[in-house]
């Protein structure tokens, strides 16, 4: 991408370079001039004196620089006391002082120290007068011509939707007068809301692109500087631009940091400035240039609410993260310039990473193709996602991590209960596979394949989730006993308490409580009561989900074993193996019976 020359940042270079090197040369040159200079003691200096060898010495500070009658030099530190100049003087020894500082070095010195203040204020007042100008220029705006974008809708994927909202905003860019003629006003300022990765600053560019027109992007960031007027001028000139170069867009990234709430904490002076000219600008372009301001925050509640009146930004689409079938489609995208195997099967990605954004997916589909890289491989395999998947989700395999075989031992079975337990309760996610191969921070781990993306969830499918969650440490428990389970469970602890927590306060699901909404309410607001019966709430629920594991895995405690010992075995054995095991447990148990 082609950005515009940051000249001040060139000018200011320069001069660091060209005071650098004459520094440099003064350095040089007083080291030339002094480099006959011998150290010499003061006593040395007296005597010598006395034998009338000295011609003269020149002070400067507490040293003296003497120069002897057969023109050798020597450099002596000390007090110039009276009696000492009264002795020179007295063997006939020249003697001057040197007022200033000495060599050129320390000159430089001198006259850059009493100009500094100078320096500031002429750097500062030229900066300002000519920011308007050229000078500060457009800061970090970026221009891409209509040819370069290259960015088409087809290239986003899963967010029909917003792309549907842009389309208006294309059939504006290319033909405004036509819009203008029918006397129809046409939003010119849109936000897209939405976290980071979901395709904001994409769907502005294909935008851009298919309607042919220039694009120009600039982040909130940007415009954030110490001066006071710098950030308006950018503003300025970034519009100034736009309009020149009108029809086109003008993407603005990030920009809650540009225009976050006013006067909330200290009112800072430079950043209402710039917020103010943006209002001016969006004002102006509404009234009449083709210009389309896109602005992409994922904190929309952080704006000034004079950001968002009519006329401003008032077109709001949200770009969320992707459900399955757009992770599939996103997948499609950035796989598809990839050389697939015929086992990959993008539904089985998309369904084994909810909460990925389309910039993780294509990040995923990357990693995919360097593991199969890395193998010397061209053909990227399912097994090459799955590496990337969990290369993704949880960092690098530590194969190398040196485990104990007790340690080992008990990881398998803490695994093996998650897995066994997910298996015994239908309500919860399948089991994808199971793995005691240690990863990032975690020794082992259970990945489940959530069935599609669900909007709502069951109590009873909720409840089943937080035994799955528990049964991790209930099979610690079990096989070794309360002395000996660890630190292992943490994470699950967590995960199993964050969901009963919102089961109380969120979703009315317990009986103590009642149907009310708590998760949201400043804890001021909540009695110190209804607290305490939340907590409690939470607890029998947790208390609860590990009771239903302790349960399961104590009645089926061979098939538990199997699970464990095949793990410890083969390290990762997928959903069907892990089945498997169960089952035949199963009907060794009922042929036995
Ligand atoms: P945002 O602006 O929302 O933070 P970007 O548009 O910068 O996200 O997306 C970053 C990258 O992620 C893109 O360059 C693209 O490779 C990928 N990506 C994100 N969303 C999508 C999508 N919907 N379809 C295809 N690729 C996507
Ligand atoms: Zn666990």
């Amino acid at each position: 991408m082609p950005t515009l020359p940051k000249r001040p940042m060139i000018a200011l270079a320069a001069l660091a370079a060209l005071l650098a090197a004459w520094l440099g040369f003064a350095a040089w040159y007083d080291h030339a001039q002094r480099a006959g200079e011998q150290p010499a003691t003061y006593s040395a200096l007296i005597e010598r004196a006395g034998r009338g060898e000295i011609a003269s010495i020149t002070f400067s500070d507490d040293t003296g620089h003497a120069v002897a009658t057969d023109g050798t030099r020597s450099r002596i530190v000390m007090p110039v006391t009276d009696d000492l100049l009264k002795e020179l003087r007295s063997h006939k020894v020249a003697i001057a002082f040197d007022d200033g500082p000495v060599g050129l070095m320390a000159q430089t010195v001198g006259v850059l120290d009493r100009a500094a203040p100078f320096l500031v204020v002429a750097l500062l007042v030229g900066g300002l007068a000519l920011s308007g100008g050229q000078f500060f220029g457009m800061g970090r705006a970026t221009r891409i011509r209509p040819e370069d974008t290259g960015t088409v809708f087809a290239d986003v994927a899963g967010v029909d939707e917003a792309k549907e909202e842009l389309r208006e905003t294309v059939q504006f860019l290319k033909d405004p007068r036509r819009f203008a003629m029918a006397g129809a006003r046409v939003p010119k300022g849109i936000l897209l809301v939405g976290p980071p990765g979901t395709g904001k600053t994409m769907l502005a560019k294909a935008a851009a692109g298919e309607a042919g027109v220039p694009f120009f992007a600039a982040s909130g960031s940007d415009f954030v500087e110490m001066f006071v007027g710098l950030g308006a001028a950018r503003v300025r000139n970034l519009f100034k631009a736009a309009r020149a170069n009108a029809p086109c867009l003008l993407f603005i990234d990030e920009i809650d940091a540009l225009a976050g709430k006013r006067g909330e904490s200290n009112s800072h002076s430079e950043r209402e400035q710039t917020l103010n000219q943006l209002l001016v600008e969006m004002d102006g372009i509404v009234e009449g240039g083709d210009v389309v301001v896109i602005a992409a925050t994922n904190r929309s509640e952080m704006l000034d609410a004079a950001v968002l009146r009519p006329g401003r930004f008032d077109r709001h689409i949200h770009v969320s993260l992707p459900d399955v079938a757009g992770r599939e489609a996103i997948l499609g995208v950035h796989a598809g310039r990839l050389t697939l195997a015929p086992d990959v099967c993008a539904r089985t990605v998309a369904r084994g990473t909810p909460g990925f954004s389309g910039a993780e997916l294509a990040n995923l589909a990357n990693e995919a193709a360097l593991s199969a890289a890395r193998q010397g491989r061209v053909v990227v395999t399912m097994a090459d996602f799955e590496t990337a998947k969990d290369r993704v989700l949880m960092g690098v395999e530590r194969r190398s991590l040196a485990l104990s075989a007790h340690e080992r031992r008990l990881t398998a079975y803490h695994e093996a209960g998650h897995a066994l337990v997910s298996l015994r309760c239908p309500e919860a996610d399948p089991i994808h596979k199971a793995t005691i191969i240690p990863r990032g921070r975690a020794l082992g781990m259970v990945v489940r394949l959530p069935e599609g993306d669900r909007v709502s969830v069951s109590r009873a499918k909720l409840l089943a989730d937080i035994a799955v969650a528990m049964a991790g440490r209930a099979a610690e428990e079990i096989v070794f006993g309360q002395d000996h389970v660890t630190t292992g469970a943490e994470a699950d602890f967590r995960a199993a308490t964050d969901l009963a927590r919102r089961m109380v306060a969120a979703w009315g699901m317990s009986e103590a409580i009642g149907f009310v909404a708590h998760a949201g309410s400043e804890p001021g607001v909540r009695s110190e009561r209804t607290a305490w019966r939340i907590d409690e709430e939470i607890r029998r629920i947790t208390d609860e989900g590990m009771e239903h594991a302790r349960r399961l895995l104590r009645s089926d405690r061979t098939a538990l074993d199997s699970i464990a010992r095949a793990l410890l075995e083969r390290e990762t054995l997928t959903g069907d193996e892990i089945t498997g095991l169960a089952d035949q447990e199963v009907e060794r148990a009922t042929e036995a019976a």
